[in-house]
């Protein structure tokens, strides 16, 4: 079964945005953490499309590993604001993480993963993210690298789902409410 043409109300970012964004911010990634001992942490399942855009232009020496964060039940489309954190069994104490996001709201997420990584003695942990919906936050916390800050509405593609659907458009758009439920 194909998703309904009109899934999307609006196109908010393209494939090629995303992919020209993350090459840009990867350059920067580059040169930040020469020599670093860096992991690179992708958080499934949503930020997998734009990890992999990162990682292609991503040319320094680092480790990538793979954590689950989950903070929404069903098919809600407000954050919980608990976060559970699974599949983190890598060396992490001595390591600058750099974790990669597909969208940072409330920042809860990004709030307790940081206090997580801290707990297990990391030498840094900053995010890169690729969305961002800044007039959301609860708590002051940023990311190091942000490829589009945006307004708030539910977008799904490149990653995101709505209930578990939708994460293989090629593209991020706002979901269409007809579809919410
Ligand atoms: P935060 O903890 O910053 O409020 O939320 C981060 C998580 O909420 C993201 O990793 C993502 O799973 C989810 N999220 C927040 N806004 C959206 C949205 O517009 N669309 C989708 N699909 N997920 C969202």
């Amino acid at each position: 079964m194909n998703y309904p043409e009109d899934i999307v109300s609006e196109i908010l970012l393209s494939e090629e945005e995303i992919r020209k964004k993350a090459e840009e911010l990867a350059l920067k990634i580059n040169e930040d953490y020469q020599n670093a001992p860096l992991t690179i942490v992708c958080t499934l399942k949503g930020a997998i499309f734009f990890f992999a855009d990162l990682m292609k232009n991503i040319h320094i020496d680092c480790r990538i590993e793979f954590i689950k964060a989950s903070s929404y039940i069903g098919n809600t489309t407000s954050t919980t604001g608990n976060v559970t954190i699974s599949n983190s069994n890598f060396e992490i104490r001595g390591r600058d993480i750099l974790l990669i996001e597909d969208i940072i709201d409330t920042g809860l997420t990004y709030y307790q993963l940081k206090q997580y990584f801290k707990a297990q003695g990391c030498l840094s942990c900053e995010m890169c993210v690729l969305l961002d919906k800044k007039e959301r936050r609860e708590v002051p916390i940023q990311a190091k690298y942000v490829g589009f800050e945006i307004e708030n509405k539910f977008v799904i593609g490149y990653g995101l789902d709505y209930n578990e659907a939708y994460r293989n458009l090629p593209y991020v758009g706002v979901i269409n409410p007809k579809y919410i439920k």
